[in-house]
């Protein structure tokens, strides 16, 4: 069906409604089946839940389901995120380190409420857990950014976190992750391949920036996301230049969250440039 080469349609980086994504697994891989995607990662936040769903979808569709998970870590006070692709859902290590971070998720989100009322916004716990249908492991900031679209506050999810919920803004609430070198062990153990997310928008300064891509190579770390919907175009030469200088394999992936929340549709984005090796060169023949 494809050969593995740089111009096959992978899409390596998309979520569900098993995390803050808008579609069902299923709707998920159907949508990406109608744009001619051959193979696509689901990649919840700190979860595996919806690959079981997903495979199955992928299987009635024709298409490829990659397993994975996007990580949430701590790096000093940084945030980044590892994808795993490839993973064993069933490994038990991945599932306890993963159930141990989704813990964190609510108690996170009552500081939000609490930060957030203080700005005169009203049990946005409440609605936060609606919008994510009460899995109160799964709350995520783009739970509070709908319930301030829907109440009217914003007028979009994008200007919730520019205003409030982003780094920096008013109902920021610092939180420990994952440890980097703990995520990409994670992922390994489960037999998969760590991929450093978006690497774009983390705001590191170039040598900050530099030891991230050195530490994350040395705990294990193969490949860094270069086409992304989280990228804009212009950053895809900086990003391809780095992957090339540190030897990474280069990935591709949507982000996709969901119709009208994000840019770019699952297998919609410009393919890798010929001079990167594409993470699945390392399974695709
Ligand atoms: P959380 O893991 O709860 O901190 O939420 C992170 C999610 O919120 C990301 O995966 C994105 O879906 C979304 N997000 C984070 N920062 C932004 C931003 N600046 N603009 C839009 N969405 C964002
Ligand atoms: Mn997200
Ligand atoms: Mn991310
Ligand atoms: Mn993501």
């Amino acid at each position: 069906m494809f050969s593995g080469g740089p111009q096959d349609n992978f899409d390596l980086h998309n979520h569900s409604t098993r995390s803050d994504g808008l579609l069902t697994p299923t709707q998920l891989i159907e949508l990406a089946a109608r744009t001619g995607t051959h193979a696509v990662a689901l990649t919840d936040h700190d979860t595996i839940d919806g690959v079981a769903e997903a495979a199955e979808a992928a299987r009635a569709a024709g298409i490829e389901l990659i397993p994975g998970v996007e990580i949430s870590v701590s790096w000093g006070e940084t945030t980044l995120h590892v994808v795993g692709l490839r993973v064993d859902p069933a490994s038990p290590v991945l599932t306890a380190g993963l159930n141990g971070i989704r813990d964190g998720r609510f108690g996170r989100g009552e500081k939000i409420a609490q930060a957030l009322a203080k700005l005169g916004f009203a049990d946005t716990l409440e609605g936060a857990l609606e919008q994510c249908k009460g899995r109160r492991d799964q709350l995520s900031r783009a739970h509070f950014a709908r319930c301030l679209v829907e109440r009217g506050h914003v007028r979009d999810t994008q200007h919730a976190f520019d205003k409030y919920l982003a780094k920096g803004k008013p109902a920021y609430v610092p939180h420990r992750w994952a440890g980097l070198q703990e995520a990409v062990g994670w992922i390994r153990a489960a037999g998969g391949i760590a991929v450093l997310a978006h690497p774009g928008r983390y705001n590191l300064q170039p040598m900050m920036r530099e030891e991230m891509l050195k530490q994350f190579g040395s705990f294990g770390g193969e490949a860094i996301e270069v086409v992304t919907g989280s990228h804009r175009p212009e950053e895809y030469a900086l990003w391809q230049r780095e992957a090339l200088d540190h030897g990474f394999l280069a990935s591709r992936g949507a982000d996709y969250h969901g119709p009208g929340e994000s840019p770019c549709e699952p297998g919609r984005l410009p393919a890798l440039h010929a001079s990167l090796t594409p993470v699945w060169t390392k399974w695709a023949h």
